[in-house]
């Protein structure tokens, strides 16, 4: 009989529970006690929804993050936080959040402490806190989280299966900070398993889930040496083991994986039935197979009929050795679709968020254990939401498909190359060296998310809020002339989100109420659901620049964002390939820049602030994406008159193995974060002789600290070691909508002022 479970839950809750309880926290409103309160609530009522699957993981919730559990699981703490004497919950935040310093006249007994750094989990929106090591690095079980979570999972009667991330991935996450060879400590850590394995068993568990998703990545041949190493020493642990893989298919590691010595496997078979056949072949006949059959990471109901055409036989043949479960963590994917009364109901009848996807779930089960009869009506309901949606004239807009397949590779050619446009743009804008600018938004103070809200909930009528909104504008505009910035922006007042704001306004996107997937820690992000052709019925920013652009002389940039960033953090479609929405989302947005230099505005920067966030995990797709990714930029962008000027901006620095592809994008002015690199990574651009013009982020907007004009005039020096002088541009990191006015205008001031004094030095 085939089993069924999952592999990790989403923690934050239906309305954000856990968000509103930590923050609380944080501020000193509420009791440590009430904070663990709740999440003991949360965690049961997880486990409630849960109840009807054979195995329930228990272990997959978290106060911040399931990393830095692990850290703590495994006595990793980073050395400066080590011997810390409070609280060890304090002491977790302490790591996980940072802690700035006292200020003089506090007690000054407890310094000041980096936060640990966060990095992209795979190829996901989530973000880990990065375990930190050193050649030194010891490791000591501290099993008390996992051990009180498993009984309170008994005392519940939940059928539980701790989860934890398995050794090699761990250290695979890790960062060595000496520089040291992480894999060197793999003998250390392998011990502290055996006995987190051993402490699980006396606790009662029977399988443990041990997550290895580093198997989907490239691996060579010393990381898959670990894996053969460490689970020959955990397999005298008195449990079996479920390694589970996840966010694709395993290729070359399949071999690997398939003969590791524990009990069961877990693979995302959404990669094809071939890539899970091949698995299947190699697996020996003992070992339970887990299928991610369910999308763990988007929002669409499964086709269930087609599945079960492919299961039955399966079910058949493996019998009890064959399990299902989602793909991956339904961390990924909003807790319950029915908390949506707002939203569309036709398109609402397509989707399935977690415990929906635990519905399909149960249904395929029954279906295999009893046969499609027990479950026809659901089965039928399911085949009658698919094919609806097939066929909705809501999804397919014939125009569309027309517009895509009559693009011409000179839609993304500027007409003459940057240093002829820079010439002509020079005219037509004069500038100084370097000009100074901002990446787009000012400070979203609490009267402006005020006046949103009240906009939405019909309390403050459209003139209302347009008048609002235009007052911000006014104010933005008026502080960055008497700042002296060259280039002005009119301060994103009116976008709530850089994506949510235009998939409002574009056809083919739909939006949840409680949609809430976790970003890390207690922040989450409302991802929009691109659900059908893309069409742009008007104009979407060009009033709000036009009149920003009234109240000065001075350039006034459009602010927009590409179309590879509004698809990387979008929900997309499963039934066409990125690249195609993706080029729908070109022409939309190529529309809005072809509207505003109509308008007459002569710089529009576009951002791609997540472009590097879509490359696939394995280097071998890495150029595919980045062909199709650039090619949607260039036909965005590229259309404009040589006197246009195109800005990007991306909120990073690592551009050493993409620099061809951001060249082949061609803007004429790149920003980029690089203040705390201390400019170091403009490395790339000048090795690869990177033509176009760059502003090297030179203040960090993370922090509230302001920055020195030396500072400033320092960094700039160090970029124009690498960068002629004359193609850069001096601007901060990233957008401050999340600074105080307090802090944005001394630190603009210096920036300012660090232009001039570079200016009169050059
Ligand atoms: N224009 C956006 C802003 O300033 C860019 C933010 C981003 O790229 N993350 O907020
Ligand atoms: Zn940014």
């Amino acid at each position: 009989m085939t089993t069924i479970h999952n592999l990790g839950f989403p923690r934050i809750g239906r309305k954000r529970e856990l968000k509103f309880g930590l923050e609380a926290y944080w501020r000193g409103e509420t009791s440590r006690a009430q904070l663990l309160e709740l999440a003991q609530q949360l965690r049961a009522q997880n486990w409630q929804l849960q109840q009807g699957l054979d195995w329930v993981p228990v272990g997959d919730f978290s106060l911040y993050d399931q990393v830095l559990d692990m850290s703590f699981t495994l006595g990793n703490l980073p050395a400066r936080v080590r011997g810390y004497e409070g609280d060890a919950l304090d002491n977790y935040f302490r790591v996980a959040r940072g802690r700035s310093a006292p200020s003089a006249q506090s007690c000054g007994c407890n310094a000041g402490v980096a936060a640990g750094e966060m990095t992209k989990w795979f190829d996901t929106n989530y973000h880990y806190i990065v375990p930190e090591f050193d050649a030194d690095t010891n490791f000591s079980l501290d099993a008390s989280r996992l051990i009180a979570q498993l009984q309170e999972a008994k005392a519940q009667g939940i059928k539980a299966k701790p989860v934890i991330i398995g050794p090699v991935t761990y250290l695979g996450l890790g960062k060595a900070k000496d520089g040291s060879d992480r894999l060197q400590l793999l003998p250390r850590l392998l011990p502290v398993y055996q006995q987190l394995l051993q402490t699980l068993a006396d606790h009662g568990a029977e399988w443990v889930q041990i997550d290895e998703p580093l198997l989907v990545t490239d691996l060579d041949a010393q990381w898959q040496h670990a894996f053969n190493l460490a689970y020959h020493a955990l397999k005298t642990a008195p449990v079996k083991l479920l390694v589970a893989t996840y966010f694709g298919t395993l290729e070359d590691n399949a071999y690997l994986a398939a003969n590791l010595p524990v009990a069961g496997l877990h693979i995302d078979a959404l990669g094809g039935r071939e890539a899970v056949l091949k698995v299947l072949n190699l697996l020996p006949p003992h070992k339970v197979l887990s299928l991610g059959v369910i999308s763990g990471r988007n929002i669409w109901k499964t086709d269930l009929n087609a599945l079960l055409d492919w299961l039955e036989p399966l079910a058949e043949r493996l019998g009890a050795q064959l399990w299902l479960a989602p793909s991956c963590s339904l961390l990924h994917v909003p807790v319950d679709l029915d908390s949506e009364e707002r939203m569309d109901a036709e398109i609402k009848s397509w989707l399935a968020f977690a415990l929906q996807k635990l519905g399909e779930l149960q249904i395929l089960a029954t279906a295999l254990r009893q046969g499609r009869a027990a479950v026809q009506q659901a089965l039928d309901a399911n085949r009658a939401a698919l094919q609806a949606r097939r066929q909705s004239a809501r999804v397919h807009n014939p125009a569309v498909a027309e517009a895509v397949a009559a693009i011409r590779p000179e839609m993304g050619q500027r007409r003459s190359v940057f240093a002829e446009r820079a010439v002509k743009q020079a005219e037509h804008m004069p500038l100084p060296l370097f000009p100074t600018t901002t990446i787009g938004s000012f400070p979203q103070t609490a009267e402006i998310r005020q006046a949103r809200r009240d906009y939405k909930s019909g309390a403050l009528d459209e003139a209302g809020y347009q008048a609002a909104m235009r007052a911000e504008i006014a104010r933005c505009v008026g502080e960055q002339e008497a700042l002296g910035l060259d280039v002005l922006v009119h301060g994103e007042a009116e976008r709530n989100d850089m994506v949510e704001y235009f998939g409002e306004q574009l056809e083919g996107y739909a939006f949840s109420q409680f949609g809430w997937v976790q970003s890390y820690g207690s922040r989450c992000v409302k991802p929009p659901i691109l659900f059908g052709d893309i069409r742009r019925p008007k104009a979407m920013t060009v009033e709000w620049i036009r009149y920003a652009q009234s109240l000065t002389d001075k350039p006034m940039k459009g602010m927009l964002t590409g179309p590879v960033t509004i698809l990387n953090w979008s929900f997309v479609r499963d039934d066409q390939p990125r690249a195609q929405s993706c080029r729908q989302l070109a022409l939309a947005i190529r529309e809005e820049v072809l509207d505003l230099e109509k308008a007459g505005v002569r710089v529009i920067q576009i951002d791609e602030a997540a472009l590097r966030e879509g490359l696939p995990l394995r280097r071998s797709q890495w150029q595919e994406y980045l062909d199709w990714a650039v090619e949607c930029f260039r036909i965005t962008a590229n259309g404009v008159a040589d006197a246009t000027q195109i800005h990007t901006h991306m909120c990073y620095s690592e551009f050493n193995d993409i620099i061809a592809s951001i060249a082949a994008m061609d803007a004429d002015v790149i920003t980029i974060e690089t203040s705390r690199s201390d400019m170091e990574l403009l490395d790339a651009f000048e090795h690869f002789e990177y033509p176009n013009a760059i502003g090297p982020g030179v203040y960090d907007i993370h922090s509230p600290n302001i920055p020195t004009q030396e500072h400033i005039v320092a960094l700039m020096r160090k970029a124009a070691e690498r960068i002629p002088a004359e193609r850069l541009w001096v601007n901060p990191d990233c957008g401050l909508k999340t600074r105080q006015w307090s802090e944005v205008i001394p630190a603009l001031r210096n920036m300012v002022e660090a232009a001039k004094t570079l200016r009169a030095q050059a």
